[in-house]
């Protein structure tokens, strides 16, 4: 086995580390814990420190870690057949039997899918697909795409654009033009605090409702959306939102992308978010968990009105010219099947639901009255801390102070991972979904213990 410090000394000079402080990582300065094993809801590092993993890797490992059926799964597909393609009249058992998995849990008007490797590469099909839609529709004008400031969407040129985060445009020149952005239904950061969450809602579709009068409809093709708000500070719509929104897009002939890499599967206790808010999209992307990560999916799946059309359009020009060489690829997509069937036999979304309630009850009895926590909010198994300086005012903390870093790192000395989230002073957890409440209260308590002693 390779010395840790050699490890270390490789891994400074040649790896660039995605969302990372290179200068930081290339100096030294902040070091790398190197993950070697992991089990259930535990991860272990090299030096054998074992960690309650509270962000299930990134909102991905659904069914935890050391899953059996699925690694067997994956090496059984391997040693019979790596790889074929998708293209032009070839598929594989597994991609097959995983897309028809796939269309019998998703909500009932859609109609088919397509596979990627990332959330980010399947929203970019999405987006090519609601182009090519239009086109095939004789509305050439009508290519815009709205999304939401604080939406995450992926780190493409396209996608990174439809993130509503500064940190993924900064330097980047981005957004593109074809990208605008609307309000966050961020209820805690309101304006005006006499708002009630309906009112707030009706709010933010009239903002949205502004906005696309102000750019004219016929230029606007689709609004792109995640039912909970992830990476931008887990932020679960107020009352009333979803609906309020649909009703603008339907009254403009604009369609709705449900971005569901987070949700998709049972992260709300429900198999898709669409399902919990009442959305009927037009597309939803899928990642995560697919294949609660154990290889690299993703999906696209259409409705029956959009796959008409598409269907229409190759009748008319030929072969949909989009394809990626890994689209499908049998062993991933044997990852997924064993992971869908695991996550049934398992009852594992029941099991997202009811922990998912009970971890976001008590961290809330835990911490809602303290005077430097404005807001404990989640579903289903997403969960978020909101610390401030001042309860009252919602006054923000000093960034510079790195108050939720240092936290998050006094939880590790806990035992528990949980994540900073990118903007705002915002702890993030979305546990694997095997979390039982035992586990959950282990996460509170180290939560807790470490609010206190840092703040
Ligand atoms: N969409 C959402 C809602 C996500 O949370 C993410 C990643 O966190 C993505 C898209 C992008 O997925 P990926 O990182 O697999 O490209």
């Amino acid at each position: 086995m390779l010395r840790n410090d050699q490890l270390d000394q490789w891994d400074r000079e040649n790896f660039l580390h995605p969302s990372t402080h290179l200068g930081q990582h290339a100096r030294g300065e902040s070091a790398t814990r190197i993950i070697s094993k992991a089990s259930g809801v535990y991860i272990e590092d090299r030096d054998g420190t074992r960690l309650l993993d509270a962000f299930a890797g990134l909102y991905c490992v659904n069914a935890g870690y050391g899953r059996t059926e699925v690694a067997d799964a994956i090496a059984d597909q391997a040693r019979e057949l790596a790889y074929y393609h998708s293209y032009v009249g070839h598929g594989t058992e597994a991609s097959i039997t995983l897309a028809k998995m796939i269309m019998d849990r998703a909500p009932a008007h859609m109609s088919k899918v397509y596979f990627g490797l990332s959330g980010s590469d399947a929203n970019e099909t999405n987006i090519k697909l609601i182009w090519y839609y239009n086109n095939i529709l004789g509305r050439p004008e009508k290519k815009k795409i709205i999304s939401r400031w604080r939406g995450y969407h992926g780190s493409g040129l396209m996608t990174g654009s439809l993130t509503g985060l500064e940190l993924f445009h900064k330097k980047f020149d981005l957004p593109l033009s074809q990208v605008i952005h609307t309000e966050a239904p961020y209820y805690y950061r309101r304006q005006d605090d006499s708002m009630s969450e309906e009112q707030f809602s009706a709010h933010c579709a009239a903002e949205l409702e502004a906005l696309i009068e102000r750019e004219g409809a016929d230029t606007i093709a689709a609004f792109i959306g995640e039912p909970v708000l992830g990476t931008g500070g887990i932020v679960p719509p107020p009352a009333g939102y979803w609906q309020a929104i649909q009703a603008v897009l339907e009254k403009h002939d604009i369609l709705l992308v449900a971005d569901e890499v987070i949700t998709g599967f049972g992260r709300l206790g429900t198999m898709f978010g669409s399902e919990h808010y009442g959305l009927k999209p037009d597309f939803i992307t899928i990642a995560k968990g697919l294949t609660s990560a154990y290889a690299p999916l993703s999906g696209s799946i259409v409705s029956d009105k959009v796959w008409k059309v598409l269907e229409q359009g190759t009748d008319e020009n030929g072969p949909i010219g989009h394809g990626w060489t890994y689209s499908a690829h049998p062993i991933c997509a044997a990852a997924g099947v064993a992971n869908l069937k695991l996550i049934d036999d398992l009852g594992l979304v029941a099991n997202a639901g009811s922990v998912g309630g009970y971890l976001n009850a008590a961290m809330k009895d835990a911490l809602g009255d303290h005077p430097n926590v404005g807001d404990v909010r989640g579903e289903g198994l997403l969960c978020a801390v909101e610390l401030v300086e001042e309860k009252a005012t919602r006054k923000a903390l000093d960034p510079t102070r790195k108050v939720t870093a240092s936290i998050v790192s006094a939880m590790v000395e806990q035992g528990v991972i949980a994540r900073v989230m990118p903007q705002g002073e915002i702890i993030g957890f979305a546990p694997p979904f095997c979390l039982s409440q035992g586990e959950a209260d282990k996460i509170v308590d180290a939560t807790t213990q470490a609010i206190k002693a840092t703040l």
